[in-house]
């Protein structure tokens, strides 16, 4: 055997072992499953009515990235009547793998029920109304039956097996510092506005008072008229950022998901109200005077 030829053996032999030994890598490490795992549906027990139909869908969210947020199921039934159905379903947008119940209506119960439906085939796609991206999985109407029949695993249960779920905060991940930056504000830099809790402007504010109450404490002479308002109302896109509720926390409360306002708010300190106004950084805060 020539030289050359036993190079190329132990070259071979060596780049086999290599390429052998990424696999069991990356299968240890779970990277082998993301780059190549297909999306995958399973079929799950609903625990309400026969309207409803719980699966969970896992995929690779980071590498085919939607807004998932439709189920239809499909039933083509060329020997039996009814010939062709479909029942179809939206739900809250999901992101990353996840298992939902969902209510499909009287139009699954026919479905399942479609004469000849033995016979027939079932499709159901999972996607995105938004990104236009679907995921279908065919089968016989006998093993979709069956896997309906056997489900074992509800919605929660999948969800804990895998782990699955957005992480829940109670806010967003949006870096904002205790104190507004309105009250930290730099006097000679850059522009500032023109708010009570800014000390650049501290005498246009001193001494405003509540419509028909006292004056602010430490306040002697009004540059600013207080006025009441008839109606305040926070519009969509809070970022809850805490600003406004640290300015008047009478008036508005920060949540998890947007700011409200409070029940019986006063609205009689128009100035307060308009400041954490000006304070909103995605200027939600709406308001009409009295
Ligand atoms: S309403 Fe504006 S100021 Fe209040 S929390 Fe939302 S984004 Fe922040």
């Amino acid at each position: 055997m020539s030289t050359s030829l036993i190079a190329m053996g132990v070259a071979l032999f060596v780049v086999m072992n290599l390429v052998i030994g990424l696999a069991i890598l990356s299968l240890l490490s779970g990277a082998f499953e993301t780059l190549f795992g297909k999306p995958k549906l399973s079929i799950l027990r609903s625990t309400k009515s026969g309207n409803f139909f719980a699966f969970g869908f896992r995929w690779n969210s980071a590498k085919e990235p939607a807004a998932v947020d439709t189920i239809r199921i499909r039933l083509f039934n060329p020997f039996g009547n009814p010939t062709q159905s479909e029942v179809v379903s939206q739900f809250g947008v999901k992101k990353v793998s996840f298992a939902e119940e969902v209510d499909m209506g009287p139009g699954l119960i026919e479905l399942i029920g479609a004469k000849n439906f033995d016979s027939a085939s079932v499709q159901v796609v999972v996607g995105s109304s938004k990104d236009g991206i679907s995921w279908q999985f065919d089968m016989k109407g006998p093993k979709f039956k069956r896997l309906v029949n056997e489900a074992y695993l509800t919605v929660d249960q999948f969800i804990g097996d895998h782990n699955l779920g957005e992480t829940k905060t109670s806010k967003p991940p949006i870096d904002v510092p205790i104190r507004a930056f309105i009250a930290d504000t730099v006097p000679g830099k850059g522009a500032q506005l023109a708010i009570a809790t800014n000390p650049a402007f501290a005498n246009l504010f001193a001494g405003a008072a509540p419509a028909g109450g006292a004056a602010a404490s430490g306040g002697t002479a009004a540059t600013a008229e207080n006025f009441a308002v008839t109606k305040v109302w926070i519009e969509p896109g809070c970022i809850v950022c805490n600003a406004c509720e640290d300015i008047y926390k009478d008036v508005f409360d920060v949540q998890a998901d947007t700011c409200y306002i409070r029940p019986g708010a006063p609205l009689d300190d128009g100035l307060r109200i308009q400041e954490a106004a000006e304070a909103c950084p995605v200027e939600v805060i709406k308001f009409t005077k009295a």
